[in-house]
């Protein structure tokens, strides 16, 4: 195997369920830890190495510091704070951007020159700040946006229908938070149109609505009930990552930048494009009804508004 190295920055809850998840997964050869508590990446680092003689792929796994970067070919960050029960992801934004502009700079400063995968919340803002911090080709900054929202709303329709959330091609787009949406029109189980589906079955979009709400409250539920989400977003960034570096030519819905697309300008934000090895290779533009264009504005105008209330 070539080499392949990945540095993760936030071994938290999100960073170390992505590391365990790539190192069951395998495809990488080089896994390097960096955090503020360097004690505890260096406890994470030796915990992960012990699984070693039953992991899939040979790896290296290390806690560092920044120059480790310079020829990794993938960093990504999950470091910051959590949504506290009743919070929503918004309202992490002040400490979050600064955490995220310190981390780009050390990252940059190191001569790295690979694609940089973003978690922290606000995914939206937080990629966005990484992108403008870091001046690297906005195809190459990507968060993880509406990737696990999307994976929840596959669950959700597959335990409704009874059907594998694999075969239930529909996704969540927008803010990786309250404002995003499913564009219905677009979603298919098999090949058939969801829309269909629900019409012989008797029932409305208002139903389906229903379980969009489910998908929106589903953080809520989970930070309420054990304080933190993290294993779904965990598979979510092994994905991501995984379609990088194999090339995959995959279809994500993740937070991208959007420059005349959409109508939107100068914001990122949970669209479905088309994965590489060098990011983001292309979007998909979807003919979104008026409605539904309109659900899209008011997520952009949101992050945009927020982004405002930052020196970013
Ligand atoms: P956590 O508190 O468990 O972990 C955060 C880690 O970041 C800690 O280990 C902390 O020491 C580290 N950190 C803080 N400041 C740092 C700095 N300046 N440099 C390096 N490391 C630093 O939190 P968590 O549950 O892992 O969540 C992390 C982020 O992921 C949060 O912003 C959370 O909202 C977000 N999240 C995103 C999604 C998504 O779908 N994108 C889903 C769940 C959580």
């Amino acid at each position: 195997m070539i080499k392949r190295k990945v540095v993760l920055v936030g071994t938290g809850f999100v960073g170390m369920s992505f590391a365990y998840s790539l190192f069951n997964q395998g495809g990488v050869n080089e896994l390097v830890l960096i955090d503020v508590l360097k004690e505890k990446a260096e406890g994470e680092a030796l915990d992960l190495s012990h699984g070693l003689a039953y992991s899939p792929n040979n790896m290296e796994v290390r806690y560092g510091d920044y120059n480790e970067c310079k020829d990794a070919d993938i960093v990504v960050i999950t470091a910051g704070i959590a949504q506290k029960p009743g919070q929503t992801r918004l309202e992490l934004v002040e400490t979050n951007s600064k955490i995220a502009k310190n981390i780009t700079k050390n990252i940059m400063k190191s001569g790295f020159c690979g694609i940089i995968v973003v978690a922290t919340n606000p995914v939206d803002i937080i990629t966005y700040v990484v992108q403008k911090t870091s001046k690297l080709d906005p195809s190459r900054v990507i968060g993880t946006g509406t990737m696990l929202d999307t994976a929840r709303l596959r669950y959700m329709l597959g335990e409704e229908l009874d059907v594998n959330p694999v075969d239930i091609d529909a996704i969540v787009i927008g803010e990786h938070g309250d404002s995003s949406f499913v564009p219905w029109e677009y979603c298919n189980i098999g090949c058939k149109n969801i829309l269909d589906i629900a019409k012989q079955k008797n029932k409305t979009i208002g139903d389906l609505e229903v379980i969009r709400d489910e998908v929106k409250n589903a953080a809520y539920e989970i930070i309420e009930k054990k304080k933190a989400t993290y294993y779904g977003v965990g598979m979510a960034l092994t994905k991501l990552v995984k379609a990088i570096l194999d090339d995959e030519k995959t279809i994500l819905t993740v937070s991208t930048y959007l420059n005349g697309k959409y109508n939107e300008e100068d914001v990122y934000v949970g669209i479905p494009a088309i994965i590489t090895g060098s990011g983001v290779r292309e979007l998909l533009e979807l003919d979104l009804n008026e409605e539904d264009q309109k659900k899209l504005d008011n997520s952009c105008n949101l992050l945009k508004e927020t982004i405002e209330k930052i020196a970013v």
